[in-house]
């Protein structure tokens, strides 16, 4: 695989925090990481299902980025990653909510992401884009005001818009009005859809209500022959 040019369109951007760094970062806030998040190499990965990773581990990593330099540092150290392994482009996903959660405002977290983006550009010859995602099981308020900040702000920088978190059966069906809301914005629409099992009509609505061009995972249209000749 090496050598051959590849382009990357699914990593949540907090995730891609190395160990080292987050290691740094909670050092540089006091923040007083689990005992079991670590090996003496690497992340333990120590977390009971997809629910506690989703919503505890992957929360207490990405509250240990807090102001616009730590976004630089983390979208910078992954695109160096990325571009060493022969990508020449990464669309990645941010997270409004998880950095208003660690107190960065919204174009603040912009801002490092968009110069690390430049950065990397001229030392790696990378080229990278965003999605910001909204966060499915957090409160719908929250989420509306999420949607208004990203209805208001548009960057050139900022593709589309995601909804990533824990899925149930339908529940896309709720998000499709501030979804379509962001679509009329400019915005491309490329949430996750049937990740989880039981979520095959997440597709359905995903492709016929919202008119994505792109989902996310969709892995369980494989039950439904019917949604498999749809998405062919
Ligand atoms: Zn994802």
């Amino acid at each position: 695989m090496f050598g051959i040019p590849s382009i990357e369109l699914h990593a949540h951007l907090e995730g891609t925090i190395p160990p080292e760094l987050c290691r740094t970062l909670a050092k540089k806030y006091a923040i007083a990481l689990p005992s079991d998040f670590f090996r003496d190499k690497g992340y333990a990965y120590n977390y009971s299902g997809f629910e506690d990773c989703v919503t505890r581990v992957y929360d207490i990593i990405a509250n240990t980025v807090r102001d616009p330099e730590d976004y630089y540092l983390i979208t910078f150290e992954y695109l160096s990653q990325l571009a060493g392994q022969g990508c020449i482009y990464s669309e990645l996903i941010i997270s409004p909510d998880h950095a208003l959660e660690a107190g960065v405002p919204y174009l603040e977290m912009l801002d490092g992401i968009s110069d690390a983006i430049d950065d990397a550009r001229d030392t790696f010859g990378i080229e990278c884009r965003l999605n910001a995602t909204l966060i499915r099981h957090l409160d719908m308020d929250k989420t509306l005001d999420t949607v208004e900040i990203l209805g208001a702000n548009l960057h050139p920088y900022v593709l589309g818009i995601n909804l990533a978190g824990i899925e149930i059966p339908g529940d896309l069906a709720k998000f499709v009005s501030p979804l379509i809301a962001l679509r009329n914005e400019g915005y491309k629409l490329v949430p996750h859809a049937g990740e989880v099992p039981g979520t095959e009509e997440n597709i359905q609505i995903a492709i016929t209500e919202l008119g994505c061009e792109r989902i996310g995972h969709g892995i369980q249209a494989v039950n439904d022959a019917n949604l498999i000749k749809l998405l062919c």
